[in-house]
């Protein structure tokens, strides 16, 4: 299986990586990403080692593959893979959400609905198959990029020179793609992007409604990072996380760019560019990924709201109890509902089993609506912790202002040191410029609220809800003959 230095020298391919107008020649040692890139390397590291591969893999024809790439056939595979979801969430804290699990569990839950794609014009259903056995051979990290940029919006404006991509011409090699995509959250870090369009297109939108991948190093691909939170950490006391777990999101733009056939997946097909995300189990056996991660982030807060009443000599008060049992009650509420994903799974007519549907929307939702209040709860218990402490931590290495920082800063709870690492941590996590990012992406990732409640207005068996009323209301006395009964007693 890949290694940690086979990920990281994979990167050293030639991307063209733009942070504002400085192209990044190497990202794995520019300071804006070298971090987060080995902590990608880590997860590789781990997931191979002696104490790890049996859960973090499987093993088919005598190769042993990423948990994330099992195509599902029975509870316990879901359960593999969900285990190994969990393992990546805790080595990245919760917070990579496109480590490589991610888009990989995407693909597999197109490949298990072939059915979708059989006898249907512009998709290729086996170049969809291959690519996922390529990817799960080389074990690659993938991304993916499926809304069209705002700069599309209407009015449209046929002269724009980066319109939304689409396909400008084809042969019998393939096609050329030209224009933008947005958001590669995790693109610097990944070997390759999926590319695609999850919200619907209309009639006359044919040249954009393409699904392919390929490499990020590919020659007329540009990669425009936002601003870098690891570039901006000051050290790994100061920012212990944004140091090291910045994912990035960027926006991509394709110069005339050839894909060959076998990369195209679907082409000029309205409907299954946008269906093979919510018609077969991708959309959900990718979220589910996102379900476990949420958690692991959510348990970390919590850890968080702990140790900030504790240090702060506050736990034994009631209403601070309450606050915790609170989140406490939340964090098991939503781990049972992801575990009930499993326990309710679905079968397919192709055998293949995966998660249960609506639950995973029902989490999805109430993650991205929640996220804020937790993180602005824990905020609460913070108080004026984070700026009570001075400017960084270099004053504790410092003779003189150590020993007075030693004297002036402790707490019946804590020694100074230990109060002051604990508090930038949990600051960086949730009060930085990098935790308002996170709280935007939960917010966002797995799509706008409204449509994240129209997914589950979808899922629920309206007409049963429906039908226990009129069960009541049958069993009402009629209106008329009420009235009369009430005319008689008067
Ligand atoms: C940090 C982050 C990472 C992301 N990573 C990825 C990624 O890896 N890959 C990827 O493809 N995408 C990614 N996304 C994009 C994400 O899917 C979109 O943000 C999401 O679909 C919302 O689209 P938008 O940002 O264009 O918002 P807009 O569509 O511009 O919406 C702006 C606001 O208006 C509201 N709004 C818009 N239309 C309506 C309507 N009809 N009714 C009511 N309200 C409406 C929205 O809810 C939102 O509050 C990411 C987003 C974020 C923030």
């Amino acid at each position: 299986m890949r290694t940690g230095s086979n990920y990281l020298a994979a990167l050293r391919d030639g991307r063209q990586v733009y942070l504002g107008s400085k192209l990044v020649s190497n990202v794995t040692t520019d300071p804006a990403f070298s971090n987060t890139a080995k902590s990608f390397a880590r997860v590789y590291d781990l997931k191979g080692s002696a104490d790890h591969i049996d859960d973090m893999s499987f093993s088919e024809d005598g190769q042993r593959y990423s948990a994330w790439f099992l195509m599902p056939k029975s509870k316990e595979d879901l359960f593999k893979r969900a285990h190994a979801h969990q393992s990546v969430a805790q080595w990245t804290h919760g917070l990579m959400g496109r480590s490589p699990d991610h888009v990989a569990s995407y693909l597999v839950g197109m490949c298990m609905q072939p059915e979708l794609f059989e006898g249907k014009n512009g998709v290729w259903l086996s170049h969809l198959k291959n690519y996922l056995d390529y990817i799960k051979k080389r074990d690659l990290f993938v991304c993916y990029l499926v809304l069209s940029p705002h700069s599309s919006r209407p009015p449209a404006r046929p002269e724009k020179e980066y319109p939304s991509l689409r396909v400008v011409a084809e042969d019998s090699e393939g096609i050329t793609v030209h224009g933008v995509k947005t958001l590669g959250t995790a693109a610097v870090f990944s070997d390759e992007a999926l590319v695609g369009c999850m919200m619907p297109l209309g009639a006359g939108q044919e040249n954009e409604a393409v699904t392919f991948a390929v490499p990020i190093a590919t020659a007329g691909i540009k990669v425009f990072v936002r601003k870098s939170y690891e570039a901006q950490a000051q050290n790994k006391v100061d920012s212990y996380f944004s140091s090291q777990f910045d994912e990035s999101d960027a926006v991509m733009t394709f110069d005339h760019v050839r894909i060959p056939w076998e990369r195209v997946f679907t082409y000029k097909n309205l409907e299954v560019t946008r269906d093979m995300y919510y018609k077969t189990p991708a959309h959900i056996m990718g979220n589910h990924q996102a379900n476990w991660r949420f958690l692991t982030k959510f348990k970390l807060i919590n850890g968080i709201a702990y140790e900030s009443a504790k240090l702060g000599g506050l736990l034994s008060l009631p209403p601070i109890q309450q606050t915790l049992g609170t989140l406490a009650a939340a964090e098991a509420a939503i781990e049972g509902l992801i575990s009930s994903q499993i326990h309710n799974f679905e079968t397919l007519p192709s055998g293949y089993v995966h998660i249960n549907r609506r639950y995973m929307y029902a989490t999805l939702s109430w993650c991205a609506n929640n996220y804020y209040q937790i993180a602005e709860d824990v905020r609460t218990l913070l108080g004026s912790g984070p700026f009570l402490l001075p400017a960084d931590a270099s004053i504790l290495n410092d003779g003189e202002t150590g020993s007075m920082f030693d004297l002036c800063w402790d707490s019946p709870g804590a020694d100074a040191r230990l109060r002051y690492k604990f508090v930038r941590l949990a600051w960086d996590f949730l009060g930085s410029e990098f935790a308002s990012r996170q709280t935007q992406y939960e917010r966002f990732y797995g799509g706008p609220p409204h449509v994240m409640s129209l997914y589950n207005f979808l899922q629920c068996p309206w007409q049963e809800r429906e039908a226990s009323i009129n069960t009541i209301l049958e069993s009402m006395e009629s209106v008329e003959s009420t009235e009369k009964e009430e005319m008689h007693h008067e």
